[in-house]
Order: C-alpha cells, then structure tokens, then sequence
C-alpha cells in the first residue's frame, strides 16, 4: 500500500494525520520486517521525532484499530507489527532472532476449502511462522 492510500484510510476513519502518524506510516511502509515498538522509537529519533512509550504505544493502537497495522507475535521477540495489506509469513532465526518476511502465494487455499468441506469452518485469515535457524546461525 501507498502513504497517500493509507493517509486515506486514516482520514476516513476521522483519524488526524499528525506528524509522528505520517512518520510511522513511512517507517511501517519501508520496512521488510515486523517492527517492535522500540524499532519504531529508534527509527522515529533518527527522523527526529521524540516520542514516550505511552505515545508509542497509543499510536501503534491507532494504527492497528484502523487496520494500517496488524500485530505480528514472534517467539522470542517483542509485539511486533506490520502492515495489514500483503499476506506475509515469518522466518524467524532461533539463534540471532533475526526475522525475514517471506510470501506464498494462495499456497493454504486447498486446506483452506477442505477446513470448509470437512470441519464447516470458514477461514478468513491465518498466521505462519517458520522457525530455524539462518545461513549465518546454522554454520
Ligand atoms: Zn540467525
Ligand atoms: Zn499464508
């Protein structure tokens, strides 16, 4: 997604487009990986924006109830967010904790349909992480 699409997400949902908001809408935008709160802190002072973790905090809510932002939980880091628009999945590395976003494309449908078929249960979304270890961790 786009700054200018998610700024009107925002606006529809009555939301100021304050300073820190644009920031953290670049900065979630940029990313390759889920970001953890004190990321986004980091990233927001080098664009010198200072912020206190109650701010951080609030906003990241803002962001995640609007649906910008989802939260991503990763064994062995923090809350994490991302943004909600590509269906990602996880590589998280066991030994430096180093996380790497990775996609497949429709590769749940047909288990998807049989959950459908044999369980009645609709699926609306799903959430994987793989854990191992990375080039570097595993030599
Ligand atoms: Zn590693
Ligand atoms: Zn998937």
């Amino acid at each position: 997604m786009e700054t200018d699409e998610l700024e009107g997400i925002i606006k529809k949902r009555n939301g100021r487009m304050t300073r820190i908001r644009k920031a953290m809408l670049d900065i979630f935008s940029a990313a390759k990986v889920p970001l953890t709160a004190s990321v986004v802190t980091e990233s927001l002072s080098k664009r010198h924006i200072t912020a206190d973790r109650t701010t951080i905090y609030r906003e990241l809510r803002f962001l995640e109830e609007t649906g910008v932002i989802r939260e991503v939980r990763l064994v062995g880091r923090g809350r994490s967010f991302e943004l909600s628009g590509g269906h990602q999945h996880h590589l998280v590395c066991l030994g430096c904790h180093d996380v790497k976003s990775v996609s497949f494309e429709g590769h749940l449908d047909s288990e998807e349909e049989r959950l459908l078929r044999d369980e009645r249960f609709r699926v609306s979304d799903h959430s994987m992480e793989f854990y191992g270890l990375c080039d570097k961790c595993s030599t």
